[in-house]
């Protein structure tokens, strides 16, 4: 029997996300998640709850945090949306907000979950090749498109841009949806949050996965100014009316609530983040400036791939991404001092062991 269905399949291919290790040995730093566990209060938070608090559905628009997000911020709620993990707040805005006939604008080298939707959701996409130091040049998001989405800090290449970079960006794209993904910014120098004010087709959007340690919770939001917003709404009450739930809610409110602890471990963060690219590079490798919580890499003697298979072998899980222009390089995700040193002894040793990479 020919099976007629196939030919209504949807045709897609997925985003891969890191690895996930099969047992506990593994120094995982292959996903860009925080080595420390979340603030206390996510803790106190946890151990409060009881099954019987599961038996009612949570918040729809998960208000309590939207309005701690907005106090945070120095916003209104409802210049906030909530959704499980960025990821799921930036399909809605692409459903919400990417749908001319004009291609949507991105850098070549980028979060390749962009192309993903784009695809799933039939929009149309040029990308914008960064130079060769991997820099966005703002001049190439002056022409026609059909929306802009570029990363504060960009990953894999964990470069941030300024104030005036995104200014100048979205003085020349007045007429569609401007999104900057901020996931890592809170690692960087400079957020754009405050630009949602000033302009009234900005979208910025933010997650706890990275610098509040809660990849595991799925927590992510956007900020824009209230029409927009209330399009998100929209989008989501199309699909999944509860996207976040009780415990999501609850434990993001508390760790907002403790500041100190948050700032403490950004810093922990970016202070072994700073040794270590300059480790890698007394390496001899070349380290782009990373404002994110990863460093992207490439040795000119040895090749990614082979560095990223010895290691793997060695119990460390770092990233490597078969992709073009960047096959010959690694991100690795900035562990505590203690795995990063584990990491330094297992790079040294596939370095001197397997000599000056062959060409061609
Ligand atoms: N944007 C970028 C640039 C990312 O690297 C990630 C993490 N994979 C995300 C968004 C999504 O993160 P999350 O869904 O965990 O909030």
């Amino acid at each position: 029997m020919p099976q007629l269905w196939r030919k209504n399949l949807i045709n897609i291919t997925p985003y891969v996300a890191g690895e996930q290790p099969k047992n506990d040995n593994i120094i995982k730093l292959n996903a860009n998640e925080n080595p420390y566990p979340p603030s206390p209060e996510v803790q106190r938070v946890l151990s409060q709850k009881s099954a019987d608090d599961l038996k009612v559905y949570p918040s729809m628009d998960a208000a309590a945090l939207r309005k701690a997000l907005a106090d945070r911020y120095g916003l209104k709620p409802e210049n906030v949306f909530c959704g499980n993990g960025s990821d799921d707040v930036l399909a809605v805005a692409f459903r919400a907000f990417f749908n001319s006939n004009k291609p949507v604008f991105y850098p070549d080298i980028t979060y390749s979950f962009y192309p993903v939707w784009c695809r799933l959701l039939k929009i149309p996409y040029e990308t914008k090749p960064v130079n060769e130091r991997f820099e966005i040049d703002v001049t190439d998001y002056y022409g026609e498109n059909g929306g802009v989405v570029i990363p504060n800090p960009n990953a894999p290449t964990s470069i941030g841009v300024g104030e005036q970079f995104i200014t100048d960006l979205l003085e020349h794209n007045r007429d569609c949806i401007v999104i900057i993904d901020e996931a890592y910014v809170d690692f960087g120098r400079y957020s754009c949050v405050e630009l949602v004010k000033k302009y009234d087709n900005l979208i910025v959007t933010q997650t706890f996965s990275k610098s509040r340690s809660l990849a595991g919770m799925r927590v992510g939001m956007a900020f824009a100014n209230e029409e927009l917003i209330s399009y998100m709404q929209a989008v989501k009450d199309s699909y999944n009316s509860y996207p976040l739930d009780q415990i999501a809610i609850e434990t993001a409110v508390a760790s907002l609530g403790d500041e100190e602890y948050f700032k403490a471990t950004v810093e922990k963060v970016k202070a072994t983040r700073d040794e270590a690219k300059e480790k890698f590079r007394a390496m001899g490798f070349m380290v782009t400036d990373s404002e994110t919580n990863f460093l992207f890499c490439t040795h000119p003697k040895h090749k990614a791939k082979d560095i990223f298979e010895y290691v793997r072998s060695q119990g460390i899980f770092i990233r490597y991404f078969d992709l073009p222009r960047i096959d010959n390089y690694l991100r690795i995700t900035i562990g505590t001092p203690e795995q990063m040193a584990e990491l330094y002894k297992a790079v040294e040793k596939v370095l001197t062991a397997r000599g000056p990479r062959r060409t061609g």
